[in-house]
């Protein structure tokens, strides 16, 4: 049988001990209290200096009211204070101290000195405290006005809790915390800390405002991020203001800083809330940076609930935080920059394109489907005769089919009514400075002269003048000038370089290091006979003139931007640039889209010249090229389910071996390690790139490349297999290049269907979505000149020439 333990009353010292240890849990707790003291006297510039996390020595040094001379020997006691009287003025209290226990809480657990001078005082005065009591007399010295309070060797008598408090940078990392806080919330006062000796961690100058302190303390990334909002609610008696960053912003962590009545609080109700807004915009497990002030009635609000005053309940909390998450969405959808694209995912082998939904800028949402061209006015060459349907099946070829295929468009043309037709919708459109140049082109095949002109100008003959147009293109040097002859059998050119040789292409991308090549340079005005181009340019058509050279510099991003510092990446850009043809990004950059022929190819004018493109391949170098440049930017397409990449991986399989080689093993362990692999580079995919793989080895989210533009998903599976096999991962610059290679060809890909809907659907997307992003940042290879990707089908000036002969 144990005996009853014996009540008896605890010393003093040692009750005084434990509740100074309830209060101040660390050093951090310490320094709030004092810092919070600082303001109260209505200090201005606050400086703190710290040694070994706060443990060893905190200083906090104001130039506030100062404390009064008779008041220094009570002052840490516990139990006195200077800000409330009766119980009855919590219920309005506006300061940040009222229990008269954190002097005394710390005299208590260290040794602690206070140097203070009012302003009515001849001299400062010096005091030293242990236990709430005065350790000697008060010593008149010389300071300034204001109080400068140590605190030294803080739980010196507390031997457990100093023992569980190791490590002084994780103190000094919760220290900054505090007075990060404290200096963004109150930006007019000037917050200064540093360790002990060395230079300052956090300097923020008096009068300054929270968008310029949370650049100060977290950096530009979160700050030119932010958007302020504004909640008053009367019937709550609430209000809120607050600095949140935009969905383009995301972080592992995210932080909340969450003043209530000036009180730094924590709320994880509160924090749950905002997130549970902002998971509908962030990549998953990525977070925001919130900073809220919230102002309520103080007659709602205990603060007296928790000894470090860290946590306050407050009434109406349900719908206070309702009105918080409503204004937060709703400053979210009202941002412009809302970039990120939601889609529903379908098994693989579906379309999506009809289901595109995107937030727009006032938050409305448009279907992709019901979205219609703006520029009613220019006129397309599809609206004269249906070349696209019966092209859709024809397979893209070689340059020798390229041209039948081109002949047959010319023959559809020739067809007497859609002639007809045409002419007439021209009479009374030829009048508009844009009508595209095609329409003259054509016009002319309707004359009995018809044949005699557009055969020979379209038909390759023989091998040879393949050979010598392929020559005439690789030596530009040569003759590349256009042929006026109507009989010659050379008559094309495939695209007219006016002096590419001169282009600063070749060099080697290893030496380049530097983006400030020659290309970003000004080019030697001789290169570029730009003037001519830039006045037919500006001429023909209501648009602004592009300078090919303006890209490098001028690749306009709509968002503020993380920029990256990994060397790889440049170097693959800098191959991107040294490898761009000058005279195909002007005609890109000015193009005027003509029509699909069909979902590979498509017809652009530039100037007086008609160009076929291979649409796919303007794509993929497109998609690729958006990868690296907005490395680490790209948008996400959420899929509302995340898709098991175990199944896919086995459909990838399958679709790439149609009976399937046992000697490759066991299918779905293969797909198993081909999850391993692609689960273990999941941060680094998220990162880099916005595929967002879950850890359970679900695909949750690809890149979204160009805005509006979501890729085949029949393909998709393919694509993952071509990740794992196809990507090099073990190289820094080689993993991007074929990670960026293998992602573009998935996007570059059209939708195979042939069913009428889908056609017009790709075609839509390229005409409305591929062609305008090609216009504004595609830097074309120059490889493009002489592989036919583009190729110049008909100028013309050569036509008139031909005609003033006939
Ligand atoms: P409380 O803040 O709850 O009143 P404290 O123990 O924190 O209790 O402070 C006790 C008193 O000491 C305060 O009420 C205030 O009058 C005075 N005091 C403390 N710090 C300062 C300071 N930095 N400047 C002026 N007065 C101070
Ligand atoms: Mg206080």
């Amino acid at each position: 049988m144990y005996e009853p333990g014996i009540i008896k009353k605890l010393d003093e010292e040692v009750v005084n001990r434990i509740a100074a240890g309830e209060i101040v849990q660390r050093p951090a707790n310490a320094l709030k209290e004092l810092i919070e003291n600082s303001l109260d006297a209505r200090s201005t510039n606050i400086i703190i200096t710290v040694k070994a996390g706060g443990l060893k020595y905190l200083q906090i040094q104001d130039n506030g009211t100062g404390i009064r001379h008779d008041n220094l020997d009570i002052v840490c006691e516990r139990f006195t204070t200077s800000k409330l009287s009766q119980y009855e003025d919590l219920q309005a209290i506006s300061t940040y101290g009222f229990r008269g226990e954190a002097l005394a809480s710390i005299s208590h657990i260290a040794h602690l000195t206070i140097l203070t001078k009012t302003a009515s005082d001849k001299c400062a005065y010096k005091a030293s405290y242990e236990n709430g009591k005065l350790k000697g007399p008060i010593k008149p010295c010389a300071g300034n006005n204001g109080t400068q309070i140590t605190v030294e060797d803080l739980f010196y008598n507390v031997l457990a809790r100093k023992r569980a408090l190791r490590s002084p940078n994780e103190e000094y990392t919760h220290i900054m915390e505090v007075v990060g806080g404290y200096a963004i919330h109150n930006s007019h006062v000037g917050f200064t800390l540093k360790k002990f000796g060395e230079n300052t961690d956090i300097k923020t100058p008096i009068k300054s405002s929270v968008i310029d302190n949370v650049r100060i303390i977290h950096g530009n990334s979160i700050a030119r991020e932010l958007l302020e909002m504004e909640v008053k609610d009367p019937t709550l008696k609430m209000s809120v203001h607050g600095y949140i960053t935009n969905v383009n912003y995301s972080h592992k962590k995210g932080a909340m800083l969450l003043f209530i009545n000036h009180r730094l609080v924590d709320s994880p109700t509160i924090r749950k809330a905002v997130d549970s807004v902002y998971a509908t915009y962030l990549p998953k497990n990525a977070h925001s940076y919130v900073y809220l002030s919230l102002e309520l009635d103080p007659k709602n609000v205990d603060v007296n609930v928790h000894p470090t005053k860290h946590e306050v309940q407050f009434l109406y909390e349900e719908q206070i935080i309702d009105r918080i998450k409503t204004a937060i969405e709703t400053k979210l959808l009202s941002c412009n920059s809302s970039r990120v694209m939601y889609t529903q995912a379908r098994l693989p082998g579906a379309t999506m394109v009809d289901e595109i939904v995107r937030k727009t800028t006032d938050g409305a949402k448009v279907y992709a489907k019901d979205l219609v061209r703006v520029d009613s006015d220019t006129q397309k060459i599809d609206k004269f005769f249906r070349v696209a349907n019966k092209q859709t099946d024809r397979p893209q070829t070689n340059k020798t089919d390229l041209t039948k295929d081109y002949i047959a468009v010319i023959d559809d043309a020739s067809d007497r009514n859609e002639l007809d037709r045409r002419k007439e919708t021209n009479r009374t459109t030829n009048t508009e400075a844009n009508v595209p140049m095609d329409v003259d082109i054509f016009e002319e095949n309707n004359e009995p002269t018809n044949k005699e002109i557009t055969t020979p100008r379209f038909v390759f003959e023989d091998e040879d003048h393949l050979n010598d147009i392929e020559n005439s293109v690789k030596e530009p040097n040569k003759t590349n000038n256009i042929n006026t002859e109507p009989n010659n059998k050379n008559p094309i050119d495939l695209i007219d370089l006016e002096s590419p040789s001169k282009e600063p292409n070749n060099k080697n991308p290893k030496d380049m290091d530097y983006l400030d090549s020659s290309l970003v340079s000004e080019p030697n005005k001789n290169n570029y006979p730009k003037h001519n181009w830039k006045s037919v340019a500006v001429e023909n058509e209501n648009i602004s003139y592009i300078d090919p050279k303006e890209s490098f510099k001028t690749r306009t991003f709509k968002y503020e931007r993380v920029e990256t510092k990994l060397t790889s990446v440049k170097q693959l850009r800098y191959r991107v640039e040294n490898t761009c043809s000058m005279n195909l990004r002007e005609i890109l950059a000015n193009l005027i889209f003509i029509a699909c022929i069909d979902c590979n190819r498509s017809l652009i004018q530039h100037s007086t010249k008609l160009y076929l493109c291979e649409t796919s391949r303007l794509t993929e170098e497109l998609f690729y090229e958006t990868i690296l440049y907005d490395f680490q930017n790209l948008g996400l397409i959420k899929l509302s389910n995340p898709l098991p990449l175990e199944e896919l991986f086995v459909l990838g399989l399958r679709a790439q071996e149609d009976e399937w080689n046992p000697e490759l093993g066991d299918m779905r362990e293969l797909s198993q390690q081909m999850v391993e692999l692609l689960v273990s580079k999941r941060a680094m995919l998220l990162e880099y790139f916005s595929l967002e793989v879950t850890s359970q080895g679900e695909l949750a989210a690809l890149p979204l490349l160009v805005d509006g533009h979501t890729p085949f998903m029949g393909a998709l599976p393919t694509y993952l297999v071509r990740l794992v096999t196809e990507v090099n991962w073990d190289s820094e610059k080689e993993c991007f290049d074929t990670f960026s290679r293998q992602t573009a060809i998935f996007y570059s890909q059209p939708n195979p269907d042939t069913l009428e809907d889908i056609v017009k659907s790709e075609m839509w997307k390229q005409e409305h979505i591929i062609f305008p992003a090609i216009r504004r940042n595609f830097l074309p290879p120059t490889s493009f000149v002489s592989n036919g990707a583009i190729l110049q089908i008909a100028s013309l000036a050569d036509l008139y020439k031909v005609f003033e002969r006939c």
